[in-house]
Order: C-alpha cells, then structure tokens, then sequence
C-alpha cells in the first residue's frame, strides 16, 4: 500500500476503516516514536503530515483519540526522520507533547505492533497466519488456531514498615532510581502469592496483609502492571543481587529519586507521600 492523496482502505479486516487526513499516526522505530517539531514543541503527526515521508506503512488499527482513529506503523530501526520530524523515547513522550495520554497510546502501539511481528505465523503448525476479519486476532487457514494479543499480568508492591517505604534499585536503573518491587506472575500463582514471592526472592522479607490498590497497562512490550499495598511481616533485607543490588527504608519526607508518573510506581509512591 502507498500513500495517496486518496483515502484508502487498510486491509479487508472491520477493525480497519477509511484513513482520514486527521488520522493520527504512531510511527516507532524500536522503543522511539516519530513526532513532528515546531520550533521546540513536540506535536503527534497526523496522516496528513507523514505523506512522502511513509513509504511503506503497514499501518494498523490502535484506538481512537479525540475522535480520530490513531495507527500505528513500525518503521525500520535505520529510518532517518527528516525536516522538521524527530524520534523521540517513548519514556520522553509525556515531559516532550506535555500529554500523559499519548505516552499510553504510544506505548498501546508498541504493544499491538511488537504482537503483529511476533505472530507472523502458527505458532502451532508454522503455517502464515492472517488477520480475522471481525476482531483483534490472527487466524491460521491451516490449522484454525486463533491468536489474540497476550497480556503478561506483573505485580508491583508498595511494602510499608510503621512510617517507611521499601525502595529498591534495579540494575537495569540509572544511578540513583528507586523504585517498588515488581514481578511476573507465574502459572500456578494467584496475584497474593506472585507479591509474597517476588518480595522474598528479592529482598528476602516477608509481607502481609495485600491489598489491590490500582491497575496500569505497561506495554512494553505487553505487560499489565497490578499495583499492591502490603505490611511488613518479618525478616531483614537482604537484596539477590542478581535484579535488585540495593533495597532500604525511606521515609515519606526523604525519598531518593523515583519512577516518573507515566508510571503507576511513581504514582504509587507519590500517594503514598501525600498521604503520609
Ligand atoms: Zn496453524
């Protein structure tokens, strides 16, 4: 398919419709997304922008936003942005439109587009999967098996101890950067047992009393974060040393550097403080 000066359909399939000149167009090369730049403001393109620019889209549905159907297309890692365009981290999408919204649907995007790629084909017979004509899914025409996109669900707890926080830092962090505890849930596991368990195996103490506090998507690449509140239990920190090099107490009024609000550990930490 090529850009025209006409609208155009995408594929046969009812999740694609007619794409609209106020299309809006996520276009990822990798973790970076491209956006228009105006002076030094950063601007969403829209489909109207990208014409001459595209030359092989293989755009697809993502969501709808302020009324306007919003694509996403994957770019080759080599794509150089010209006049007046610029990849930017999708970790920056937020401080650089000023809009936490589009840090979501961009990383919707990057979510949808990474599950196209990875489902190519069957995984089950290796034949060429299609897309299904009436929901977001591919279909084998030989073997019938249907695929939807995966969600990974992760937990991410907020330890209290009397007037403390547990924080711990990463080594995949920047210097500094303290965060929750947060981990895969296995098979097998309700959400209770993936907190108990992550909290142990990384900081080697005990939690109790779990309760859900609130949910965010984390598509990267197809994550869905469950935010947790537990009390300490018993033991003392000892960190593994393999994901987690440092753990400790904070207190309310004296946190290191922590997550960004795009984040639902950096709101987690930040309602925390307010409220203590
Ligand atoms: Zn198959």
């Amino acid at each position: 398919m090529s850009i025209t000066n006409e609208p155009e359909p995408i594929s046969n399939s009812p999740l694609s419709v007619i794409i609209e000149e106020d299309s809006w167009i996520l276009a990822l090369a990798a973790t970076k997304l491209l956006v228009k730049k105006k002076g030094n403001k950063f601007y969403i393109p829209k489909y109207k922008d990208l014409k001459g620019i595209l030359t092989e889209p293989g755009l697809k549905y993502i969501t709808m936003y302020e009324g306007h159907t919003c694509y996403g297309e994957r770019l080759k890692e080599s794509f150089v942005p010209g006049e007046n365009f610029e990849l930017i981290e999708i970790r920056e999408i937020t401080y650089l439109t000023g809009n936490p919204e589009w840090f979501m649907i961009a990383g919707t995007a990057n979510h949808i587009l990474h599950w196209y790629s990875m489902n190519q084909f069957c995984g089950r017979c290796g034949h060429k999967t299609y897309e299904k004509d009436d929901e977001r899914a591919k279909v084998c025409p030989d073997c019938g098996n249907i695929i939807y996109p995966r969600i990974s669900p992760a937990t991410i707890t907020l330890v209290k101890k009397d007037d403390k926080i547990l924080l711990a830092h990463n080594k995949n962090f920047k210097s500094g950067l303290y965060s929750l505890i947060a981990g895969f849930v296995e098979p097998g596991e309700t959400l209770e047992h993936c907190v108990e368990r992550e909290i142990q195996e990384e900081v080697g103490i005990k939690v109790k009393n779990i309760t859900y506090f609130t949910s965010q998507p984390w598509p990267f690449p197809e994550s869905l974060m469950l935010a947790f509140t537990a009390e300490y239990d018993s033991g003392d920190i000892t960190v593994d040393q393999t994901e987690i090099t440092d753990a400790a107490w904070f207190n309310a009024d004296s946190l290191p550097d922590i997550p960004s609000t795009d984040s639902v550990a950096g709101k987690l930490i930040r309602w925390y403080r307010d409220n203590h």
